[in-house]
């Protein structure tokens, strides 16, 4: 029987990155996939939202380009073309995470995985032994138990990414989280007519407020219709499409839409993986772990969605990373414990650490600041002078604990300050270095100087 130091069962950005990295530590490795290789991220996540996005944003730009000075005539999409594209942006990506685990040396095992003791793993009726097995089964769409949720028409981001191309005149979604708000920017940058119905008093209700405030004015000027406190009840089938029953404010509404999309969170995938007996400790499907993501059962690892918390793809491949630095007695290179969350809408959302609020029911006394990109030179530029970047400091000690922005590349500005946090670096620190003429990271020099009223190119708050 093939023995083996680690079997990692999954091959999502936790799972491969994990493989890759036991292999350089010199582990003898398999990974086990029963779809394609890459996950949730590569095949219908992450990879295959943003190819989609990216087409449509083109698009969407092409009918602001009169302003710029430009005339195009006769604009139009092919939404098989743009679809085509997105394959073959994932098959490229699948493939280079084939050739990287075959170069570092893992063997694939393609098939579904069981875990018939803690050393012991069985992939298509083959047992196989291992010292270690490290779970990373990540999640799946969760639905919702209304009549009608099965009608024609109604899909998760599974079908949607992964199903037959639709070019929707006309689209409800079920659920204004991340995905509802990712999707709803794709389709309405198309034309489509979206509705989203959110079940909570905002979208995105895990980040600052001030998110689903701007999101919300933002998708109205892009003739997205967002109800919030909406209680769906039923979806019905009509002659063409869907009609969706819900209540809002204690009356009964509905709304007709070609599709309806549900994305209403995501469920772990442990479902029938361990054999009797052998369950490690769980809460609510999610597998528990210490913080060594050693589960209850000792030689069981487990790390990414399947553990609950945030549904990241760069959380995964971190503690990745992390358990498998571990279990060869090494401390890992990067803190799992602060986790950057970026919403690729039009301006991007970015935020990591403490809001103001969170910080203050936490007890810390913080000072705050906010500064408005419309002074921000690159956002003018660029027609995206709508957004802002605040922080939160703690006031004692002038470290910076959390920061929230919406503005031009936000998902790539965000990075400096995941850093910043885990080295407690302060508001003085943070200042220290110059930054680039014109780019829209001079508004993050701004923001740390408003944090003192300094900042040069905001108005005064009072006048001297
Ligand atoms: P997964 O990626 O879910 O991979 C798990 C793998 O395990 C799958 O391939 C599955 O087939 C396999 N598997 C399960 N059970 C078994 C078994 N018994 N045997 C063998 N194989 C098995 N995150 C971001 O950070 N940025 C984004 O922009 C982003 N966009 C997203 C967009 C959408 C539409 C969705 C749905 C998610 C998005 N995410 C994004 C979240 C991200 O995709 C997940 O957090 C990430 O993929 C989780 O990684 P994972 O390795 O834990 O699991
Ligand atoms: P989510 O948790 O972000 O949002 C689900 C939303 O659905 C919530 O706002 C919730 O209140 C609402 N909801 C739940 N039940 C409802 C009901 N019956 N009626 C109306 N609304 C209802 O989940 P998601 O959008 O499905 O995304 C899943 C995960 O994927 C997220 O946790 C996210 O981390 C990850 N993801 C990340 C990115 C990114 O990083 N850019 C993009 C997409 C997805």
């Amino acid at each position: 029987m093939e023995q083996y130091d680690l079997i990692v069962i999954g091959s999502g950005p936790g799972g491969y990155v994990a493989a890759i990295r036991a292999c350089q530590y010199g582990l003898r490795t398999a990974i086990v996939e029963k779809n394609r290789l890459g996950g949730t991220c590569l095949n219908r996540g992450c990879i295959p939202t943003k190819a989609l996005l990216h087409a449509a944003q083109a698009y969407a730009g092409l009918q602001e380009l009169g302003e710029l000075g430009i005339h195009v005539e006769n604009t139009g999409y092919d939404i098989e073309k743009i679809h085509e594209r997105k394959r073959g942006v994932v098959d490229r990506l699948v493939g280079g995470v084939e050739g990287l685990l075959k170069a570092n040396g893992a063997d694939i095992l393609y098939g579904e995985a069981k875990i018939l003791s803690a050393g012991k793993v069985s992939v298509n009726g083959q047992c196989y032994m291992t010292d270690r097995i490290l779970v990373a089964v990540g999640s799946a769409p969760a639905r919702i138990p209304i009549p009608g949720i099965d009608t024609k028409g109604v899909v998760t981001s599974d079908e949607l990414l992964e199903g037959e191309p639709v070019d929707y005149s006309s689209l409800v979604i079920i659920g204004g989280g991340v995905i509802g708000v990712e999707m709803a920017t794709v389709y309405s940058a198309l034309g489509c007519q979206v509705t989203i119905l959110e079940g909570l008093d905002r979208l995105v209700s895990v980040l600052d407020k001030e998110f689903s405030q701007n999101l919300k004015m933002n998708f109205k000027k892009k003739g997205v219709e967002v109800i919030l406190k909406a209680n769906v009840t039923a979806i019905e089938p009509m002659e063409e499409g869907v009609r969706v029953l819900y209540e809002s404010k204690g009356k009964p509404e509905s709304v007709c839409a070609q599709g309806v999309l549900v994305s209403v969170g995501r469920r772990p995938q442990t479902a029938g993986l361990f054999a009797e007996g052998i369950t490690p400790e769980m809460n609510r499907g999610f597998l528990v772990v210490n913080e060594r993501f050693e589960t209850s059962v000792p030689g069981i690892y487990a790390i990414g969605d399947v553990i609950g918390g945030i549904q990241l793809a760069h959380k995964a491949e971190a503690e990745g990373l992390a358990c498998v630095a571990y279990m060869v007695g090494r401390e890992p290179d990067t803190s799992v414990r602060v986790v950057p969350s970026c919403i690729y809408s039009s301006p991007e959302i970015a935020s990591v650490g403490l809001t103001a609020e969170e910080a203050q029911e936490r007890g810390i006394a913080v000072k705050k600041s906010k500064y408005l990109m419309s002074g921000n030179g690159k956002s003018i530029i660029e027609g995206e002078d709508r957004g802002f970047i605040k922080m939160v400091f703690d006031a004692e000690t002038d470290r910076l604990l959390g920061v929230q922005m919406m503005c031009g590349r936000a998902t790539d500005l965000i990075s400096e300050f995941t850093g910043a946090i885990v080295n407690g670096w302060t508001r003085r620190q943070l200042l220290t270095g110059m930054r680039p003429h014109p780019s829209f990271c001079e508004g993050i020099t701004e923001a740390l100087e408003a944090a003192e009223g300094m900042s040069i190119h905001s108005a005064p708050v009072a006048k001297p």
